[in-house]
């Protein structure tokens, strides 16, 4: 067994710090409370491959891999979650067509997703009634001629208003069809009857927005369809195992900053005369943030290379995502407590990470969904 990355692996996880450290990292801050990431940062990702990781070259993107995307992630992450997540997004998306979409559509949309100079991707499948359930969704598209009539609601769309597309599942079979009646679009952003809402204020990742659209009778051409009618909610599940590995990575990201910046308090501030990393209470949480933080590594890594080799990783993924979203929440909440007051306050980055991490147990199935699909599968 050999954990080594390879030759791409490392090239692409050392271009992503390299870039991160400089372009993103000393920004980061900055990007949280002015609540936007400015566009030459997005193009930077864009132009080093990292907007299309998974994507094959033919396409426009990087055919790097998903271990790869995985530590591109973690780098990016550890620098500035709400970056991360808008680069997760559009993988996730370029990835879906590149794998879903006619010969037109991956020509059409990856090589744009890839470069992000002329907007991002984005994934609307949750509802204001449907979250957890996604096959609770009441949003419909209804055949007419040679068109597609979306209309419905979206909720909590990372990214919805800096899309160049967006990929909206809506249900075309009747409602006791449940799971099998729902299809999948690509809708190109400024479509009409396409309405974006205004960013929700949020408790962290506040440089993403994160948007509600509303489609009113918004009219798609019949070949705006992603892969098959009524089969869209493979392409949703599909879909969502990879962007758990991008999710899992991304809390890794976030909990691995949270503890470089522990460690370094540690050793600067002083207590009863000696730095406070000196007491055996502190050294032991970061010990602990440390475990938790390799084997959240490790897990994810997992899922990456099951996926890699095309062998099943739905359940490896959903525990990357389950252990590394709970840990990295416990590994910044320790990183506030060492931090002591300063910990609480906006000088250090520590609430932040805080602040980030929390969304990580919450989004793309929350931790209680996780658990159910790794349930499913011990008592199959
Ligand atoms: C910042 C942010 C960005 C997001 N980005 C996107 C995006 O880009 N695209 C998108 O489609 N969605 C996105 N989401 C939505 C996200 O995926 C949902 O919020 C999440 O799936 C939970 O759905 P819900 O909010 O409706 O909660 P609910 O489904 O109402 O769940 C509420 C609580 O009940 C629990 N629960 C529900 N069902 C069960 C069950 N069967 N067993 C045990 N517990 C259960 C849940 O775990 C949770 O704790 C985003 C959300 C946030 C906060």
């Amino acid at each position: 067994m050999d954990l080594s990355p390879t030759e791409t692996q490392a090239l692409v996880q050392k271009t992503a710090r390299d870039y991160a450290e400089r372009a993103i990292l000393p920004r980061a801050a900055a990007i949280d409370a002015s609540e936007a990431i400015p566009g030459d940062v997005v193009r930077g990702l864009g132009e080093l491959g990292l907007l299309a990781v998974n994507v094959p070259v033919d396409l426009g993107g990087s055919g790097a891999g998903t271990v790869a995307y995985a530590l591109a992630i973690q780098e990016v992450a550890r620098a500035c979650a709400s970056t991360a997540v808008t680069m997760s997004v559009t993988n996730m998306v370029g990835e879906a067509i590149a794998h879903f979409g006619t010969a037109p559509q991956k020509s059409r949309y990856c090589p744009v997703l890839a470069q992000g100079d002329r907007g991002l991707g984005c994934f609307a499948l949750s509802e204001p009634d449907a979250g957890s359930d996604p096959g609770a969704m009441k949003t419909t598209a209804r055949r007419d001629g040679d068109a597609w009539v979306l209309r419905g609601n979206k909720q909590w769309i990372s990214g919805g208003d800096a899309a160049a597309v967006i990929i909206v599942w809506a249900r075309t079979g009747p409602i006791d069809a449940g799971t099998r009646g729902i299809s999948c679009f690509l809708v190109p952003a400024g479509t009409r009857g396409l309405r974006v809402g205004k960013p929700e204020d949020k408790m962290g990742l506040r440089g993403s927005h994160t948007v509600a659209l509303e489609f009113a009778d918004c009219r798609v051409p019949a070949d705006a369809l992603l892969g098959r009618e009524n089969e869209g909610f493979k392409v949703a599940m599909m879909a969502l195992d990879g962007g758990r590995i991008g999710i899992s990575s991304q809390a890794i990201g976030i909990a691995r900053a949270a503890l470089e910046e522990s460690v370094r308090f540690a050793k600067d501030r002083r207590a009863f005369g000696v730095p406070i990393g000196d007491h055996q209470a502190i050294q032991w949480k970061l010990v602990d943030m440390q475990t938790e933080i390799d084997a959240a590594r490790l897990l994810s890594l997992r899922a990456a290379w099951l996926k890699e080799q095309r062998r099943p990783f739905t359940r490896e993924a959903s525990m990357a995502k389950l252990f590394a979203s709970e840990a990295a929440v416990r590994v910044c909440n320790d990183a506030v407590q060492i931090h002591g007051g300063y910990g609480y306050a906006r000088d250090f980055a520590a609430e932040r990470h805080l602040r980030d991490a929390r969304v990580t147990t919450i989004y793309e199935g929350t931790s209680e969904i996780q658990r159910l699909v790794i349930a499913r599968s011990a008592l199959a």
